[in-house]
């Protein structure tokens, strides 16, 4: 899996030379200047409006277009692993040294390469550090900075063509499509200056090829040959078949991840949180919530839900060999959810029905509401008139004490006096408004005039301001609207 080096005079606009300049000479800068320091405002339209994309990939072209090198590593290890569980019996001691080591080797990506090198998610002192690079290498998926450089611009492009592993392009690009094939254009910019830093970084990446050799192959097959006999199946099964099951866990972070679940945090990209990915990934499933905050040492923020990164990296921090767990506040976390929440809550409120506002009805005198109620049955309760005719004969307590209080007000009656209505009589009985009484709406008894299932309502902060704007219109209504009442 080759990279592809990112160079800022061939991406960036020449208008923006000038300022990169001014910002050179200045004292306060790093040693080495993060890539993406100046980059114009306009980026990422600009990149995709200015940079070509290779064309199109057909059958004609297709063997041109192949990454031959990442062909390789993701189909041979499956072939000899094929042929390794057809031909070389599984002991069990070497099944138990695989699913350990696959759980070493997972976690080698997920808390080193994932959540210290390219979010930065906690401190890990150097015993750690070498420990996870070593692990990682084991999982054979690039150096800690290839690997890192590409998942930055995953975060920083998501959806977009500058996401090296795009959902948007399908299950299968983001899972090894991506890799199998020349990239169609260079991934969005990403700073990797402070890797570029790290002495261990710089060691794997110097050391890359004997590390994938040693901690991918020799190591794994090494450990069951000198433990238990058990060279071949160490081969096919601990270090082979393995490295196929480590592999495509991580490749299910950017496609399955993308794709299974739900989004509880924000629903404006692909990213989902799922139980299922998070057992197949070592909790790497909660994604909707990791690229809400990438930098939180989590995934899982539940306890109980399965994230084995997050529970090793606590556990390394009690052993004093990890520090400064970073956790987004838990307020801010919150306010993600509760979005969601008010969101799908107005989607099922925008599909029902509510009692006509107050504001479209028409005021009726008291003298005209009496006259009108010898032609139908209208009954006055918390001020609002309510033409009852299609519930007198369904009505539970009979229709008798309904026509009871035909032409008068059944304000207490209806709330407690006889009986104390349930809500869902309340809600119903406000679908039945026709009119607002003269001065009959008492202030001091909203619990009343207002239907239980309308008295937390969501709504846009916008509808909220002119709502507020137009209460003063309220009270000035006209009795000649009488006449609309009928
Ligand atoms: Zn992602
Ligand atoms: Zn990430």
């Amino acid at each position: 899996m080759s990279s592809v080096p990112f160079t800022r005079t061939a991406e960036a606009p020449r208008a923006y030379a000038k300022v990169s300049l001014q910002v050179q000479s200045s004292k306060d800068l790093p040693e080495e200047e993060p890539i993406n320091l100046n980059i114009p405002d306009n980026y990422v339209q600009w990149v995709l409006k200015n940079q070509k994309e290779r064309p199109p990939i057909t059958w004609q072209t297709l063997w041109g277009e192949l990454n031959y090198l990442s062909l390789s590593i993701l189909t041979i290890p499956p072939a000899m692993a094929i042929w390794g569980i057809c031909n070389v019996n599984l002991h069990w001691e070497t099944a138990m040294w695989g699913v350990i080591y696959y759980f070493v080797t997972g976690l080698g990506i997920t808390a080193g390469y994932h959540r210290l090198w390219a979010h930065r998610s906690y401190n890990a002192s150097k015993p750690l550090q070498y420990a996870l690079a070593m692990a990682g290498a084991g999982a054979v998926e690039g150096s800690i900075k290839w690997w890192s450089r590409g998942h930055r611009a995953h975060h920083r492009y998501t959806d977009t063509d500058l996401d090296p592993y795009d959902a948007n392009k399908g299950f299968w690009w983001s899972h090894v499509g991506w890799m199998l094939v020349k990239p169609r254009r260079k991934p969005g910019v990403a700073d990797v200056s402070d890797l570029s830093k790290s002495a261990v970084v710089k060691w794997q990446h110097r050391w890359y090829l004997y590390l994938i050799l040693g901690m991918g192959f020799v190591f794994p097959t090494a450990v069951a040959g000198l433990g238990w006999g058990d060279w071949a199946g160490g081969f096919f099964y601990a270090a082979t078949a393995r490295l196929v099951f480590v592999h495509h866990s991580t490749f299910c972070v950017n496609s399955l991840a993308h794709w299974l679940g739900e989004t509880p945090f924000d629903d404006k990209h692909t990213p989902r949180d799922h139980m299922i990915t998070a057992f197949i990934t070592n909790g790497e499933g909660y994604h909707n919530f990791h690229h809400q905050f990438p930098m939180d040492y989590r995934n899982a923020i539940k306890w109980y839900q399965y994230d084995p990164t997050k529970w090793f990296i606590w556990v390394c921090s009690v052993l004093g060999l990890a520090s400064h767990l970073k956790m987004f506040p838990d307020n801010e976390v919150k306010k993600g959810q509760l979005t969601m929440q008010l969101k799908r809550l107005k989607e099922t409120q925008d599909h029902l029905q509510f009692a006509p506002d107050h504001n479209d009805l028409p005021v009726i005198s008291w003298d005209s509401f009496r006259e009108q109620a010898q032609k139908r049955a209208l009954v006055i309760i918390a001020g609002f008139i309510h033409d009852v005719s299609s519930l007198i004969d369904e009505h539970p307590g009979g229709r008798h004490l309904i026509l009871k209080y035909v032409g008068k007000d059944a304000t207490t009656a209806f709330f407690g006096g006889v009986y104390n209505h349930s809500n869902a009589a309340h809600n119903l009985l406000s679908m039945k408004r026709v009119g607002v009484l003269h001065g009959g709406v008492q202030h001091g008894l909203d619990d009343k005039n207002i239907p239980p299932a309308q008295r937390l309502r969501v709504a846009r902060y916008s509808e909220l301001l002119s709502s507020s704007g137009s209460a003063s219109s309220t009270a000035c209504s006209d009795v000649d609207e009488e006449t609309l009442l009928g």
